[in-house]
């Protein structure tokens, strides 16, 4: 669910044309005043189970918001944008992304049977303008660490064959 308002509002004979993005969640059931992130126009709007069961009804000016938009956009200007946390225009994503999905690789060292994964570092040199380098990876000579981590594992008995 992700319900938007697009301000028609007139300031100085333009159209204000910005798209106000309300956010999933948090207006499936929810009545309150929402304002523009450009112009600040404040609109009321009362919504249950994500259908817009009133508004958006323009507040006369000087009507507080109870909250800003997450994101706002001026399509027909070249996507102009307001980015969540503007100050005094858009509020701040606060649902951020699991850890793994911030894009930190998370280095996979071992497969679930014990055994060294093939994509280590360091990897062999260039091997031509197809670069495979097949199945051959000598890895006590590229990674003697990870061999002796992988001995060491052997002997604690976390490397099986099923
Ligand atoms: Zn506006």
């Amino acid at each position: 669910m992700c319900d938007i308002i697009w301000c028609k509002k007139e300031i100085d004979g333009k159209v204000c044309n910005t798209v106000n993005y309300l956010d999933p969640f948090n207006f499936w059931n929810w009545e309150g005043k929402i304002a523009c992130a450009e112009c600040g126009t404040v609109y009321y709007i009362y919504m249950i189970e994500g259908w817009m069961y009133k508004g958006p009804e323009e507040q006369p000016p000087g009507t507080e918001p109870d909250i800003l938009p997450l994101y706002a956009d001026k399509p027909l200007e070249g996507y102009k944008n307001y980015l969540p946390g503007t100050e005094g225009r858009t509020r701040p994503y606060l649902c951020l992304p699991r850890h793994i999905y911030l894009g930190q690789p998370d280095p996979v060292k071992f497969s679930v049977r014990g055994y060294p994964v093939r994509g280590q570092r360091p990897q062999p040199k260039s091997t031509g303008p197809l670069g495979s380098a097949g199945f051959k990876w000598p890895i006590e000579e590229n990674s003697p660490e990870l061999w002796e981590e992988f001995l060491e594992r052997k002997k604690r008995g976390l490397v099986r064959d099923w």
